[in-house]
């Protein structure tokens, strides 16, 4: 019965149920941290995509150097 009025209380600050999956690209995982999934999450802080999820004008280069670091 209280239903209704406990959906008006979810306060603004809180992210859309859409961005609860992570922003990559083709990537239906669960969003864990700044809107990505703990992989893209690496990947956007490596540069390799932008928090809208778009891959970096330089991907291919970048995501060699990712993968490479992380091989090591
Ligand atoms: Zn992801």
């Amino acid at each position: 019965m209280a239903d209704k009025k406990f959906e008006k209380q979810i306060p603004n600050n809180v992210v859309s149920l859409e961005s609860s999956r992570c922003t990559g690209e083709g990537c239906k995982k669960k969003a864990e941290k700044a809107g990505f999934c703990a992989e893209h999450f690496d990947w956007f802080k490596a540069g390799l995509i932008t928090k809208d999820g778009m891959k970096a004008p330089d991907f291919d280069k970048k995501h060699y150097h990712y993968t490479a670091k992380k091989a090591s």
